[in-house]
């Protein structure tokens, strides 16, 4: 659906009436090709602390990448990476005010900044944990600083032996699939399995199902994954079955007609798969509903069947794949929760207690996955225009889209290229994860 708000704010007249008026002015978002692989290109400027560990693995990860690394003092920059990681005193901090107060002012419309910090476990001490700890605050506040330029803010931590798994995050935020990510943070860790893959098509030989994947964000997520060069598996409900076929056909990958909450649906699943291919490389647990209605006035019914959906069938098919070796060493399981379960929303007790549990999975699963080489991770939406946001009444849809930092809504192509991030072999390294995708809402921030 388009916005029209942010149609005119960007048109030749709009332009000068919304400024004349003083309106905000949102900035239509640089994105992907959704056809290409990604694309990294523009000019970088790398600031650092003193004792700062990450540097030498920044640059030489950038070599070659189609990014143009700046010396000082640059008129403008594209990107902007500050490798905080060795501010260990309240002294120390002021390397960080220096650098980006010399240079945000000059951060191109629609550029990136990644903050580089490390997890509390790799502190070497209490006091450099809290200063690093300050690292969330100060890139909320920047992103928020940044935001009416369509540009971004993200901090990437480091755990313990993580170092060698950051060029995939680093890539992904430079590029333009991270248009809506913002505020987020990213950690990594060692890698569970093998991250050898290609850049351009790190997919390849790889079969994904992705749940929900007739229409909207679950068909956003088959197309960026088939151009990753994945085999999509889309399953949806045997009521969009013509709607999934045609698209699964388009795409060259496979359409499984399944009510994923029917008994025996993860034995089903699982089995289909197993027919294909002895493994399988992930599954993308998008399919999703809303029943909303005030707790006083909600049936049962729209209480238990969106339960089912949302999380109920989500861990029944974990639980049949995790009882096989389907997906052991490599393997990526992807959630797909909602910044409801994290702020709440009225009228949506049953949505935001699945959305949460989803994210209860993701945390509680991890250490287990990660044994078996599979990393589990999600994403939270926050407004995304897709038919389930236009069902909201005109006033309210208006008022949600200005609620972010970007000042618009996102696409379900944002959603899905977060997901393709954390499904690439490359991610190997980035377990337990919850990522907002919400262009920094207001809502549970
Ligand atoms: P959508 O309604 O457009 O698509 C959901 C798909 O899931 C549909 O094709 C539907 O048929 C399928 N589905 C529903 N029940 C199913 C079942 N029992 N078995 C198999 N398939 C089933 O929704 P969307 O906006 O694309 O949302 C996708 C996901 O993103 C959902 O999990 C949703 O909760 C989440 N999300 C969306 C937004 C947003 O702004 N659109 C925000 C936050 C989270």
């Amino acid at each position: 659906m388009s916005d029209v708000y942010l149609d005119l704010a960007n048109s030749g007249i709009g332009k000068k009436v919304f400024s004349a008026l003083g309106l905000p002015e949102p900035v239509a978002l640089v994105r992907e090709d959704p056809q290409a692989p990604h694309q990294l290109s523009g000019s970088l400027l790398l600031g650092t602390s003193t004792g700062a560990r990450f540097t030498d693995i920044i640059t030489s990860l950038l070599q070659d990448t189609g990014v143009a690394m700046l010396r000082d003092a640059p008129m403008s920059a594209r990107h902007l990476i500050f490798d905080a990681s060795g501010i260990a005193t309240a002294d120390d901090s002021t390397q960080l005010y220096e650098f980006f107060h010399q240079y945000i002012a000059n951060l191109d419309t629609c550029g990136r900044v990644i903050v580089v910090g490390l997890q509390p476990s790799s502190a070497d001490n209490p006091e450099h944990a809290s200063l690093q700890r300050g690292l969330h605050g100060f890139v909320k506040s920047l992103a928020k600083e940044i935001g009416r330029k369509g540009a971004t803010a993200n901090l990437l931590l480091v755990g313990s032996g993580g170092e060698i798994a950051i060029a995939a995050p680093i890539r992904f935020l430079l590029s333009g699939g991270s248009a809506f990510m913002n505020a987020q943070v990213l950690t990594t860790a060692r890698a569970v399995a093998s991250m050898d893959a290609d850049w351009q098509r790190p997919l390849q030989d790889k079969t994904v199902v992705v749940t929900g994947a007739a229409r909207g964000i679950g068909l956003a997520i088959a197309e960026v994954l088939t151009r990753d060069g994945a085999r999509v598996i889309g399953v949806d409900v045997p009521q969009a079955e013509d709607e999934l076929r045609s698209n699964m056909d388009r795409l060259k990958g496979l359409s499984l007609p399944l009510d994923i909450t029917i008994e025996g649906a993860d034995v089903k699943l699982c089995d289909y798969c197993l027919s294909l291919a002895p493994t399988l490389h992930g599954v993308v647990h998008n399919a999703g509903v809303t029943r909303d209605k005030m707790l006083s006035r909600m049936s049962e019914q729209q209480w238990t069947m969106l339960m089912q959906v949302n999380l109920g069938a989500v861990q029944r098919i974990n639980a049949a794949l995790l009882a096989t070796d389907l997906l052991d060493d490599g393997g990526k399981i992807v959630g797909v929760a909602s910044i409801s379960g994290i702020a709440g929303n009225i009228g949506q007790t049953n949505y935001a207690f699945s959305k949460a549990a989803v994210i209860g999975v993701v945390e509680n699963l991890a250490p287990l996955c990660a044994a078996r080489g599979i990393t589990i991770n999600a994403v939270a939406p926050g407004f995304i225009e897709t038919q389930m946001t236009a069902a909201i009444p005109f006033v309210t849809r208006q008022i949600g889209r200005r609620l972010s930092s970007l000042g618009q809504g996102g696409m379900p192509v944002d959603v899905a290229e977060v997901i393709g991030l954390f499904v690439s072999p490359q991610a190997s390294g980035i377990n337990g994860n919850v990522v907002r995708v919400c262009g920094q809402s207001l809502l549970g921030a």
